[in-house]
């Protein structure tokens, strides 16, 4: 190769690097836009134009050591022995497919039964396969485990460095769960506070210890019994070192024999306004959309002095305008990288849309206002946080909905079609490698766990 070929391709090659957009990312968001169903192609709707959806692994590690009432998971989960090795490859192949179907720098989840039990270096080997396809993991667990497992997964084995700069994990914590260690049963969402304070300190002292970073959500099933304590978790956990406060209204999925309530008592607004009784101030769900709304709200703020600030305010049209220019400056543009590589992306995306820039700076003095003027916001610098409702559907609706679809039909049944179009517009997928096919969380846990996981029950008893 000649000097001068040799110049043309690294010319090239950081033409390519410096895009804002992967040009597969750009296909894949153009092809998840075009099959959205109508209803769901609002202004402010992000699902084929900031993000492909949010993904997570099945049928990897099924069993759980804690008990939930309700259980998503089917009867058969926990008899199915956690495999390191059947692991991995399942984890490699569903998301390659996610990354071929999805493009790169999508948000996955390592979930099952409870992660915790695949030994430490089979945790960590899932979460490297899933960043070489492109996806940013985060680990789904009950928080029931030691600091020496956080360790042993952040480190290499050999040499006890750091194999990962980043960690991303969701606790779940909630008084529906049975068997957490030192507190077999809570009686209250109060009593499980100290666990919740000890899941963020692990990844605190983590930090402090090796300079390992982490994203740390919360995740809390909501049901009659425990809906009027919301408000309190929330306030509590705002300052623990979470950065998402997460919550699933109970559905009827998964081991009926773990059924114990009548979920349907209380409606989403309820919930969500339980969650802004406690967030301190309105949570401006409307400004953005991901997927359907019957499925998830989504609000994103700050912690400014102590108070809360949304990052856009529904009803000035000003932000809502600046969120259409947002996408069309930047569509699905990852923000997560280094910060000269990401100055050369936003200056190529802005410099492509110039007429952009008045408008995307104008937020910028809406939200320092609305977070008390500039002193403020040098002197006390706003701490990110974002609060997430995602309703599951019940499995009685899913099923005849989803076998529908399979067969190219739509219902005329005014609740069965109202499935189907969450369906359609669905934001969890998760992938089957063996059909080339993504399919909602919502019919993987109400139609194919149970198939699936009776399947591994045989296949892993034999590879013993
Ligand atoms: S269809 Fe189910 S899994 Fe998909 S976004 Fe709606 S509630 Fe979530």
């Amino acid at each position: 190769m000649s000097a001068l070929d040799g110049l043309r391709e690294r010319l090239r090659a950081l033409e390519l690097r410096t895009r804002p957009q992967d040009p597969d990312l750009v296909d894949a968001l153009a092809r998840r836009w075009d099959e959205l169903p109508a209803h769901v192609k609002t202004r402010n709707q992000m699902l084929g134009r900031r993000t492909a959806g949010c993904e997570g692994t099945h049928g990897v590690f099924p069993r759980c050591d804690l008990a939930c009432t309700p259980c998503y998971h089917s009867r058969e989960a926990n008899r199915v022995r956690t495999d390191g090795a059947h692991t991995a490859r399942e984890v490699d192949a569903q998301m390659a497919l996610l990354r071929e179907l999805r493009g790169p720098g999508q948000n996955a989840q390592l979930i099952g039964g409870e992660v915790t039990l695949l030994d430490a270096d089979d945790h960590a080997a899932a979460l490297q396969a899933m960043r070489r396809h492109g996806r940013k993991p985060m680990s789904m667990s009950h928080g029931d485990f030691d600091y020496a497992y956080l360790e042993a997964l952040a480190l290499g084995p050999a040499t006890g460095t750091p194999r990962f700069e980043h960690l991303s994990f969701a606790g779940h914590f909630d008084s529906m769960m049975f068997g957490r260690r030192g507190i077999k049963r809570a009686r209250s969402e109060a009593e499980l506070h100290p666990y919740r304070e000890a899941f963020c300190a692990m990844f605190q002292r983590l930090e402090r210890e090796h300079g390992v970073t982490h994203y740390l959500a919360h995740n809390m099933t909501v049901t009659p019994r425990n809906i009027a304590e919301v408000a309190d978790v929330v306030r509590t956990c705002r300052d623990m070192g979470f950065r998402m406060l997460s919550f699933q209204p109970a559905a009827f999925v998964g081991n009926t024999a773990r059924w114990k309530e009548q979920y349907r008592e209380f409606t989403t607004d309820q919930l969500w306004n339980e969650i802004e009784t406690g967030a301190g101030g309105r949570l401006h769900w409307n400004a953005l959309q991901i997927g359907d709304p019957r499925c998830n709200r989504t609000a994103y703020g700050a912690y400014a002095r102590g108070r809360y600030v949304p990052l856009l305010d529904e009803d000035d049209e000003r932000d809502l305008r600046w969120v259409e220019e947002f996408v069309a400056a930047f569509g699905g543009m990852d923000f997560a990288v280094p910060p000269r590589l990401l100055a050369a992306r936003a200056t190529r995306a802005l410099g492509s849309r110039p007429s952009s820039l008045p408008s995307l700076a104008g937020w910028l003095g809406r939200f320092v206002r609305r977070a008390g003027g500039v002193r403020a916001v040098l002197t006390d610098r706003p701490r990110a946080m974002t609060y997430v409702m995602h309703a599951f559907m019940d499995a009685k609706d899913v099923r005849p909905a989803w076998e529908l679809l399979q067969r190219g039909e739509l219902s005329d049944d005014p609740g069965i079609r109202a499935t189907q179009e969450r369906l359609q517009a669905c934001s969890y997928a998760m992938a089957h490698p063996e059909d080339r096919t993504l399919v909602p969380a919502c019919a993987q846990h109400s139609v194919l766990d149970p198939v699936e996981n009776a399947r591994l029950l045989e296949v892993l008893a034999a590879a013993r």
